[in-house]
């Protein structure tokens, strides 16, 4: 159960601490921010309300600790690292249970989120042993004067405390692929949950705790974005900022100045559909993308492009699929869960009124009842319909059908997002031609746009995003170069 057993001092009374200089500490606040059950629509869970002055002793421990981690041995960073991966993963059962009660995840994503993390974690201490082992060394040429006087050794060095922001859809994935980077890397860390999903975070942080880090090295403070989230992000003592979440990370990007930012935005990606297409593969990645955690990823498919001549067959099987998805409760493992949160089905289902207004087919009865909505696909959806360009993150899918491949493209790009797109043909000619075209971070062909490997560059274009993640890269972004240069006296003599 979740706050019991291994977990029991992150909890006091029924509010869950804050972790803050290596302890759980209970805010001086005397408030607490409720988490609401998306099933039941009932308080599950609280977390403290940490204060500004709190918020700023975790940063200032946080800055102190990375003084001295910052000359830890890399392998010793790794080991600890490894350990926390290995606590994480024996502790998925109740980590996972606090998803299921907090976001509404389907059980067994709930669980593949948690081992997933486990595997980031290692995988990182690994790659950062390599990434970070690593210098170069230059040798001066002609700018100016052509002799070999100067020797420039490289090497890459922390950026000091990097402030991690992840969104509630993955908040133990999304956190540790902030944190483990930052970690091996010599940062600390200060980890601003979401408030949906708080509980499963703190017990995350509770794993790294366990592992042994040094005090106030990781820091993780509770609270509601809106009320701490400036003071966090406009803190002089933060150093990098890595966020994961909608238009808020632009609001943050105009308000920090001169440090290092890593924004993982949303998305409206897109499933362009030729004729050549095996459309068994695409309705089965159509369902799978627009569909699993009810189309609460960014990467889940938002739009689907279909060429006229294929689209009647092609949504049938969409069609014959969805049918066969089950709608429930998290804990059954239900395919359709709740939605996060009532403001979130509601918004839903301003976009679904809107297509039925201006004449979208509806494929299924629209369905809700509390945070649950039924999936739904809407067919000939128009480019005056908000669910063409918004983002729903819900289980509704608009299909537009499209006359040529450039009409697909022309839509795709006339998006403000450009984090994934994906393309369906067994012509690689033709693929590679859309990949091209696509003003997306990541292009599939052949599949539906997902996040993951996890080592794979991850990144938006436009609105969806600045920067990459993916193991290395957030290594890389994590860090600066440093270069050391030795002068020689100039040569007295000339070689023959
Ligand atoms: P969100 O509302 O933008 O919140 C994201 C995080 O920002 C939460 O931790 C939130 O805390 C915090 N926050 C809110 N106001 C803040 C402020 N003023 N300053 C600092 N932090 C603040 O997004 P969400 O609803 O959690 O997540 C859904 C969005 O994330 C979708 O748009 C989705 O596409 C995007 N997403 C993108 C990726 C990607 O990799 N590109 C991955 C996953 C999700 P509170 O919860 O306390 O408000």
């Amino acid at each position: 159960m979740a706050g019991s057993g291994t977990f029991a001092e992150i909890i006091d009374g029924d509010v869950f601490n804050y972790y803050s200089n290596g302890q759980w500490n209970k805010s001086s606040s005397g408030k607490f921010v409720p988490i609401i059950n998306p099933t039941s629509n009932k308080i599950h869970f609280k977390v403290q309300a940490c204060t500004q002055e709190e918020v700023n002793k975790a940063i200032e421990s946080a800055k102190t600790a990375q003084k001295l981690w910052a000359k830890t041995p890399l392998w010793k960073r790794a080991e600890l690292l490894h350990k926390a991966a290995a606590i994480l993963k024996e502790h998925k059962a109740p980590i996972a249970e606090c998803l299921v009660k907090e976001i509404a995840k389907p059980a067994k994503d709930a669980v593949t989120e948690v081992v997933r993390s486990g595997d980031l974690v290692s995988y990182c201490a690994e790659e950062g042993v390599r990434v970070l082992g690593e210098g170069k060394f230059l040798v001066s040429d002609s700018f100016p004067g052509n002799e070999r006087t100067k020797y420039c050794l490289t090497s890459k060095i922390p950026l000091g405390v990097v402030l991690a922001i992840p969104p509630f859809n993955y908040p133990v994935n999304l956190a540790v692929s902030k944190i483990a980077p930052a970690l091996i890397s010599g940062n600390s860390i200060v980890l601003k949950p979401p408030t949906q999903g708080a509980v499963a975070a703190l017990h995350m942080v509770h794993c790294f705790h366990l592992a042994g880090f040094p005090k106030g090295l990781i820091s993780c403070v509770t609270g509601k974005g809106s009320e701490i989230g400036d003071f966090l992000t406009m803190h002089p003592d933060v150093n990098c900022i890595s966020f994961t979440g909608g238009d808020t990370g632009i609001a943050i990007s105009k308000k920090s100045a001169m440090i290092p930012l890593q924004m993982e935005l949303g998305g409206k990606d897109a499933c362009i559909v030729l004729e050549d297409a095996d459309l068994d593969l695409v309705a089965a990645n159509i369902v799978k993308g627009g569909f699993s955690y009810s189309g609460q990823r960014c990467t889940a498919v938002k739009v689907a492009l279909v060429m006229k001549s294929v689209a009647d067959t092609l949504v049938k099987k969409i069609n014959d699929k969805v049918a066969k998805l089950t709608v429930g409760p998290p804990e059954d493992d239900c395919d359709i869960t709740p939605v996060v949160t009532e403001s979130s089905a509601n918004f839903i289902e301003e976009l679904v009124k809107d297509a039925k207004e201006k004449g979208a087919t509806f494929c299924q009865e629209y369905k809700r009842k509390g945070n649950l909505i039924w999936p739904l696909l809407l067919d000939n959806v128009g480019a005056n319909m908000r669910i063409a360009r918004e983002e729903p993150f819900g289980p509704v899918l608009p299909v537009i059908r499209i006359n040529s491949v450039e009409e697909g493209i022309l839509h795709c790009n006339s998006s403000n997002f450009g984090l994934q797109g994906c393309v369906f043909t067994k012509d690689i000619n033709k693929a590679m031609l859309v990949s091209d075209a696509m003003e997306t971070g990541t292009v599939q062909i052949n599949s539906a746009p997902a996040r993951g490997p996890d080592h794979f560059p991850f990144q938006g274009l436009k609105d969806s995003g600045i920067g990459s993640q993916g193991i290395t890269n957030s290594i890389n972004m994590m860090t600066k170069v440093k270069t050391t240069i030795i002068n020689l006296p100039t040569p007295s003599y000339t070689m023959g």
